[in-house]
């Protein structure tokens, strides 16, 4: 039985390379029938974020992503924006899952790797480990640990340990040969031993290190695929070293290869978004994100590039992930947050498009304006918008009370701003003796157009004032459906605005 699990440390936010991690493990176990589990990596706890697990559950949950053992959040928010609205938990038959609360377990096989001579307490203070370092460095050498209490009689460093000197535990690597990794990315790495340091696997705080946790818990919990960044490689030889000692089966790795920006650097706050929850902000479909995130360093050939989640469950496979860096290319991922908010019922986008109209405070004013008439004024801007927020953001002149626009803009190219004004003119007479009941886009696209053409204008002569003045902006949807929308009361009033303003 096939069993992954994501393991992210509560340091802040959900990076989007952690999802793809966390995707790609989820993927794999669903294609294979298996399990996808959940298991929180804090022994660092100096870098422990409050709520940090709470937004990562969370910003799995919201992906669609959903966890069958391990930590998990009593209710999913959902399409909810708001980030912490669930309560922990944890699930499972080989919890507990908060490494945190595994002390016990990590001491017991600690102990035994110190009992085997397979670790060793070390005395060395920061000091001397700084001096050591320096050394090194000055002499051009590879840094690590010297080996200065390797040596060290076990019970003579247990009186020591007893006595209440600091210490840490290392684990004793063998230091001659080579350790080869077997990745289902990357093939066969091999690494020297000998450039292995003799890592610390329980600290001075009595946490044990990632390295040590890491291990005995894809152990304990039955990991059988251990899918993680490539940051990680090369501290895989120091697990499989622990592995060995402790007898224990080694799980199947496979190396993600690193996200990176269009300039090829490493994907950081510093160049812009890089969290989920920042996507989420601005409106990215989770569907649209987890497609995206999917075919960043996997393929799985073909045309097809729109993938919904239960799709991509059933085709991913480890044999077309890329080993190059992936490149996280916004246009494509607005290409596909384009194409899912096309294909979007707009009573659905409506709902999702309430947080952002909210927030950008637009329907504080509307009055008698129901779900249908929001959702065709959603449908304005439906094939156009990247985001929701862009969506949203584009809609405000329907809103405004006031447009503020410069007059020159009114006036079509091919024209001067009399015959603007003039034509204005006309067309507002035009309109005014259109019944409100035929208002609708289809009838005043024909009536406009004919009448157009009786008086011998070009078409922008009169669509291109008529849109500006009706929307103020220089781009936007087209004057029959702007004017369908507002109504007619509304959109002759923002015409007559417009001669005035001329
Ligand atoms: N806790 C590690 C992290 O934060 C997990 C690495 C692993 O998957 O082994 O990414």
């Amino acid at each position: 039985m096939i069993k992954t699990r994501f393991a992210p440390s509560p340091t802040g936010f959900l990076h989007v390379g952690a999802l793809r991690s966390a995707l790609y493990a989820y993927l794999f176990a669903k294609k294979n029938g298996g399990t996808f589990l959940l298991r929180i990596e804090d022994t660092d706890r100096e870098r422990f974020v409050e709520g940090a697990v709470e937004n990562m559950v969370s910003a799995l949950h919201w992906s669609g992503i959903t966890i069958d053992e391990g930590v998990d959040m009593e209710e999913g928010t959902g399409l909810d924006l708001s980030v912490t609205n669930g309560k922990i938990i944890q699930k499972g038959n080989n919890g507990p899952y908060i490494q945190s609360e595994r002390l016990e377990i990590y001491k017991k096989y600690i102990d035994q790797l110190i009992e085997q001579g397979d670790a060793y307490y070390c005395f060395c203070t920061k000091d001397r480990l700084k001096e050591v370092r320096e050394y090194q460095e000055l002499n051009k050498l590879p840094t690590g640990y010297d080996g200065h209490c390797r040596d060290l009689d076990v019970n003579e460093a247990k009186r020591r340990v007893e006595a209440g000197e600091e210490y840490v535990v290392r684990m004793k690597m063998q230091k001659e040969g080579i350790t080869i990794v077997e990745d289902m990315v990357r093939g066969k790495v091999e690494f020297q031993n000998q450039l292995i340091d003799d890592q610390v696997i329980l600290k001075a705080d009595g946490f044990p290190t990632y390295h040590m946790a890491v291990v005995v818990d894809d152990h304990e919990m039955g990991i059988t695929h251990v899918i993680r960044g490539e940051e990680w490689l090369p501290s895989t030889p120091k697990h499989i070293a622990l592995y060995n000692m402790l007898g224990w089966e080694l799980p199947k790795f496979a190396h993600l290869s690193m996200l990176v920006n269009e300039q090829k650097q490493k994907l950081s706050k510093r160049h812009g978004d890089v969290s989920v929850e920042d996507f989420k902000e601005k409106g990215y479909l989770p569907e649209a994100m987890v497609n995206f995130i999917a075919f960043l360093g996997w393929n799985p050939g073909g045309e097809k590039e729109i993938f919904s989640l239960s799709e991509l469950e059933k085709e991913f496979d480890f044999a077309k992930v890329h080993k190059p860096a992936a490149v996280f290319n916004r246009e494509k991922l607005d290409w596909y947050n384009r194409e899912y908010i096309k294909g979007m019922d707009t009573s659905e986008l409506l709902k999702l498009c309430m947080p952002f109209f909210i927030n950008a405070g637009l329907l504080e004013d509307v009055q008698e304006k129901n779900d249908t008439w929001l959702m065709n004024v959603i449908d304005l801007e439906k094939e156009r918008a990247s985001t929701l927020m862009e969506l949203v953001d584009g809609l405000s002149f329907i809103f405004a009370k006031k447009l503020a626009y410069d007059s020159e803009l009114l006036v079509w190219k091919k024209s001067t701003s009399e015959e603007s004004k003039e034509r204005l003119q006309l067309l507002l007479e035009f309109l005014q003796n259109i019944e409100e009941g035929d208002w609708s886009k289809g009838n005043l696209e024909e009536v406009v157009f004919s009448w157009i053409k009786e008086k011998g204008f070009g078409n922008g002569d009169i669509l291109w004032p008529m849109r500006v003045s009706l929307s103020g902006q220089k781009n936007s949807p087209g004057p029959f459906e702007i004017a369908t929308v507002l109504g007619k009361e509304e959109s002759l009033t923002r015409i007559k605005k417009a001669i005035e303003l001329i």
